[in-house]
């Protein structure tokens, strides 16, 4: 009999099991992986982004979904102690742009090296078997069985087994399925901080690769309304968009899949239809004797260009200084709204987060204990939690890890 069992050694399960272990109770982690924290090597482009460097206010406006549940869990471990406790460890840190933290070094591994040495440190027994079931008893947790059918029994258990994308790094969702058995509620899991597929592929094919710089995105549904809107990068991509804007509308805008929501680019949002009018005029009397297809070097990067002609329908051979008032106006219209279908998420998997999952209203915020279990708490990606890129979903994982390592 363990005093506690955690089931998952990711980012969230490291840091319950260490801290839990620091408080003198004798902890056993449950990681099906060979090794533990596979999905953290990956994180960061191999470099972890760890937390970002911001007070407790900031973390919660970066926070998508159901935010006031982490008022507590930041509080108790905000970025600054998070950061703290890593440099006790023996980590150096380093803070880039935008308040990103990564390990001086540049290297995912450190971070979990030294949420290893940590766990050694405390005496957590670390057992690499796969948990299929949570047995309880009297409403109270009993026990975990193995795949292999073995039983290990527990005072008190910690779910920490993840999201549902990036497969192959364990996050396959059996975790959902435990908490469901145990009478939680799973809200439906959508990928976040994913990839948009487009429609128009005939098109975002020869645009793959394009970055648009400083452009702003609406998304409209069918009946014309804006439901997201953002300034910022983007890029291509062979079936259609992602970078910094594309993956935060994607947290945004659940089940996109079918709906027809129009992604709508305004590729000049720093001038408005009047300004924009008096620049084209200004370029069509530099290039006034060049056909059409000559006349938007200045205007567009070139990759752009062919599509952007095409979907003028103006005669491309047509000299600019015979081009009327109302194709001038099309082509403003275009600058200022050129726009695509969204099809759906690039692909589950491909999310950088899990959006969905156990309910908050069913976990105390104060502790991460279930209030439908006794002795059962829920700390990281399981939780119906997500943000946006910049180091707040490992913080999340973190801070909630250790809300529920010193509580348990
Ligand atoms: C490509 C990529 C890059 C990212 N970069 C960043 C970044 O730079 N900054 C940032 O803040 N966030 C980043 N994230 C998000 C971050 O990785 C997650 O928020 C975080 O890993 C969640 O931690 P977790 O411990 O809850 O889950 P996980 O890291 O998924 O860990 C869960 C663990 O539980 C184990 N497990 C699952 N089921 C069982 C079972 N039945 N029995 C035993 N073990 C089980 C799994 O094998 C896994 O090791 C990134 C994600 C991806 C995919």
């Amino acid at each position: 009999m363990s005093e506690v069992i955690v089931i998952g050694g990711g980012p969230a399960g490291m840091m319950a099991a260490g801290v839990a272990a620091s408080r003198g109770k004798e902890v056993v982690l449950f990681e099906k992986n060979e090794k533990l924290g596979k999905k953290l090597y990956i994180t960061g482009k191999g470099r972890c982004n760890f937390t970002n460097k911001s007070d407790v206010n900031t973390l919660l406006e970066n926070v998508v979904n159901n935010k006031n549940f982490l008022y507590s869990a930041f509080y108790t471990m905000d970025s600054e102690r998070l950061i703290q406790f890593f440099e006790d460890l023996g980590l150096k840190t380093k803070v880039e742009r935008g308040n990103r933290v990564f390990p001086a070094s540049d290297k995912a591994s450190d971070v979990n090296k030294t949420l290893k040495k940590y766990l050694k440190e405390n005496n957590v027994e670390i057992v690499y078997k796969k948990i299929k079931n949570i047995e309880t008893e009297n409403n109270r947790i009993k026990s975990v069985i193995t795949e292999k059918d073995e039983i290990y029994y527990c005072k008190s258990l910690i779910l920490a087994t993840g999201g549902y994308t990036y497969r192959a790094t364990g996050s396959t969702g059996e975790g959902y399925e435990m908490a469901k058995n145990l009478g939680h509620t799973i809200n439906d899991l959508y990928p976040s901080l994913v990839p948009l597929d487009l429609y128009e592929r005939y098109e975002t094919e020869k645009l793959e690769g394009l970055s648009l710089k400083f452009v702003k995105i609406k998304v409209k549904n069918p009946n014309n309304e804006v439901i997201y809107q953002d300034f910022g990068d983007l890029v291509f991509t062979e079936k259609g968009v992602s970078g910094p804007i594309i993956l935060s509308a994607s947290s945004n805008l659940k089940d996109v899949k079918d709906k027809n929501y129009i992604l709508s680019i305004d590729l000049k949002p720093a001038l408005d239809y009047d300004k924009l009018d008096q620049r084209i005029q200004r370029d069509f009397k530099k290039y006034a004797n060049k056909d059409f297809k000559n006349s938007l070097n200045d205007l567009l990067p070139s990759k752009l260009i062919p599509i952007f002609l095409n979907r003028t329908k103006i005669d491309l051979r047509k000299k600019v200084n015979q081009i009327t008032s109302d194709e001038r106006e099309k082509i403003i219209s275009l600058l200022k709204e050129f726009n695509f279908t969204i099809k759906d998420y690039s692909s589950f998997d491909e999310g950088i987060i899990t959006s969905g999952g156990v309910e908050v209203d069913e976990i105390n915020p104060t502790n991460m204990e279930s209030k439908i279990i006794d002795d059962l708490y829920f700390a990281g990606e399981i939780i119906d939690v997500d943000a946006y890129t910049g180091g707040f979903n490992l913080q999340i994982a973190f801070s909630t890890g250790y809300l529920a390592g010193l509580n348990v």
